[in-house]
C-alpha cells in the first residue's frame, strides 16, 4: 500500500502495515469498512452522533438526556455508569453509579429506543454491561489494557476504542488489531485529544488531533469518531471543533450534552446544553452536506 509520507520514520512503516496490524490496515486505497450497529450505518455517508452526559448521574437525568438528544437527531445515547475519574476523592455527587446507573441506562433505552454506548472498565462487569450496551466503549485510559480488550472483543459486541492521550497512531492501531484478531469486525476508533506540553492549562487540557483523522484513514479502513468535548475540555470551543472534525473527514461525533452543564457531576466545563446541541446538530448537518454526507434524516 502507498502512504503519502514515504518515510514515516519511527511511527508506521510499510512493514508494520503488513505484519503488525494486517486486519486493521486497508487492503487498497478505497477500502473502508461499512457496518451497521442497531440499524445505524457506520463508514458510509451518514455521520452517526453519540450524545449524552459524561456520567449517568440519575435516572431522571439519563431519561431526559435520552429524550432530548434523540429528538434533536442523535443516533446513540452516551453516558458512563463506570467512570475512570482522575482523582480518588469525591463527594456523594461525584460517585459512580455503576450497576444502578446501568439499570437507568436500560430504562432510558426501553423508553426511547435509542441505542446505548457506555464504558467498560473491569471485565467482571462485562456480562452486565453487555445486557445494556449496543457499543462497548474502551476508554482512553484502558486503550492498551489487552486482557480487557480481548475479553470485550470475544463477546462480538461492537467496540469503540478511544485513543489514549499519549498514544501514537501505531500503538492505537495495534490495540484495534487486538479486537479484530478475535474475529470482531465492528471496531470504531475515537480521537479524544492528546496531551502535549503546551496544553497544561485548564482550558486546554488536551489538544484535538484533527490531523490524526486523515492520517488514520490513510492506513485503516475502520471508521473514525471525534470527541471534541473531551479534547477541548471547554464548552465554548466544542461547536467549532465539532464542525472542523466533520470537515476533516470524521465518520462520527461524540458529544457531551447535559441539561445543566455547570452542574454536571463530572467535567462541568465541557458539556453543552440541549438547546446548544439542537442548534449544533443543524450546523453539523450543513457541513456534512457540503461534503456529500449527512447527519439528520434526508
Ligand atoms: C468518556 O468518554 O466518558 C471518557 C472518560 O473519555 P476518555 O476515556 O476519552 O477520557
Ligand atoms: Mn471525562
Amino acid at each position: 500500500m502507498k502512504i503519502a509520507n514515504k518515510f514515516p520514520g519511527k511511527d508506521i512503516s510499510i512493514e508494520d502495515i503488513k505484519t503488525k496490524f494486517p486486519l486493521v490496515a486497508k487492503k487498497n486505497k478505497k477500502h473502508k469498512s461499512k457496518f451497521k450497529i442497531s440499524g445505524i450505518e457506520f463508514g458510509g455517508n451518514l455521520i452517526p452522533v453519540f450524545a449524552g452526559p459524561n456520567m449517568v448521574e440519575s435516572e431522571k437525568l439519563i431519561i431526559s438526556c435520552a429524550k432530548n438528544v434523540k429528538k434533536s437527531g442523535a443516533h446513540f445515547l452516551r453516558g458512563g455508569a463506570f467512570k475512570p475519574l482522575t482523582f480518588p476523592y469525591r463527594s456523594k455527587k461525584y460517585t459512580e453509579t455503576r450497576l444502578e446507573g446501568l439499570k437507568w441506562l436500560k430504562k432510558a433505552k426501553n423508553e426511547t429506543h435509542i441505542p446505548i454506548i457506555t464504558e467498560i472498565m473491569e471485565e467482571k462487569y462485562l456480562d452486565k454491561i453487555c445486557e445494556v450496551a449496543d457499543i462497548l466503549q474502551i476508554g482512553s485510559r484502558n486503550m492498551q489494557n489487552f486482557p480487557l480488550i480481548t475479553a470485550c472483543a470475544r463477546t462480538q459486541k461492537p467496540i469503540m476504542l478511544k485513543r489514549h492521550y499519549g498514544s501514537s497512531l501505531r500503538d492505537w492501531l495495534g490495540a484495534a488489531e487486538y479486537i479484530m484478531v478475535e474475529g470482531n469486525k465492528k471496531v470504531i476508533l475515537c480521537e479524544r485529544g492528546v496531551s502535549v506540553p503546551h496544553t497544561h492549562r485548564s482550558t486546554s487540557r488536551f489538544l484535538l488531533d484533527l490531523q490524526v483523522i486523515p492520517a488514520a484513514q490513510e492506513i485503516t479502513h475502520l471508521p473514525m469518531v471525534s470527541d471534541p468535548s473531551h479534547a477541548t475540555f471547554w464548552r465554548p470551543w466544542v461547536p467549532s471543533m465539532t464542525l472542523a472534525s466533520i470537515a476533516a473527514g470524521s465518520d462520527g461525533i461524540m458529544l457531551e450534552v447535559h441539561p445543566d452543564p455547570k452542574n454536571s457531576a463530572v467535567d462541568p466545563l465541557q458539556p453543552i446544553d440541549f438547546k446548544e446541541f439542537k442548534s449544533l446538530m443543524k450546523k453539523m448537518n450543513k457541513v456534512s452536506k457540503s461534503i456529500g454526507r449527512h447527519i439528520l434524516k434526508k
